[in-house]
């Protein structure tokens, strides 16, 4: 099961992939993780998105989908992958393998002010990496370790609105491609928690159940 899944800043895409990585045994790729490490590391490849991120410019999506793809070589002991948000824009999904991906999950939110009140209200761990908001976590301590949440960063209401129109600029064009090529997992995900997790399980279940895999 090779899927990849999509959706702006607030549609719970943190949430949800961990998840669905768990349930279906899949390799779970998060491609900006992918990056900081390389950089991290000072691989060769890590030394020329430095090049690149130092000065604030995004990495080209060829080398971006260099690394991608050797993660997504090897899955041993998985039945499978799931990729944390690439392909986010035409020029990264014409770089990639695309062929490969049997699915591609959308979490979709109509009303922007649902994001936005998401993500203003998010809380990070950053010690496990766990997502929970001020409303869920108001003593602000992650449930998981007891590390100390914090903010994003660039969770701020300009910074929203920006992703939120890339997102619709340059995302959603790749959605409709996958979906032209019938590959597409819509999730409604302006629901709670427990019923986007329940319908994602559904709907994936429900498409492979259709379409077997190869
Ligand atoms: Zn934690």
């Amino acid at each position: 099961m090779k899927l990849a899944i999509l959706g702006p800043a607030g549609s719970g895409k943190g949430q949800n992939t961990g998840k669905i990585a768990e349930r279906y045994n899949l390799k779970h790729v998060v491609v900006g993780d992918i990056v900081k490490a390389e950089i991290r590391n000072k691989t060769e490849v890590g030394k020329i998105m430095y090049e690149y991120t130092s000065v604030g410019k995004f990495v080209p999506s060829e080398i971006v989908m260099q690394v991608l793809d050797n993660q997504l070589s090897d899955w041993t002991g998985y039945n499978g992958y799931i990729i944390d948000t690439a392909p986010i824009n035409m020029d990264q999904y014409s770089k990639m393998n695309t062929d490969d991906l049997d699915a591609v999950i959308s979490l979709e939110v109509e009303d922007f002010n649902i994001l936005r009140t998401r993500t203003l209200n998010r809380l990070i761990c950053p010690n496990c990496r766990r997502v929970t908001s001020v409303f869920e976590s108001p003593d602000e301590i992650c449930s998981a370790c007891g590390s100390k949440l914090e903010h994003r960063y660039d969770d701020n209401l300009e910074t929203v609105n920006f992703r939120l129109q890339q997102y619709i600029r340059e995302t959603v064009p790749v959605l409709q491609e996958f979906e032209k090529q019938g590959k597409l997992i819509k999730i409604n995900a302006s629901l709670s928690k427990e019923q986007v997790f329940n319908q994602i399980c559904e709907k994936i279940d429900d498409f492979f159940a259709k379409k077997p895999l190869k």
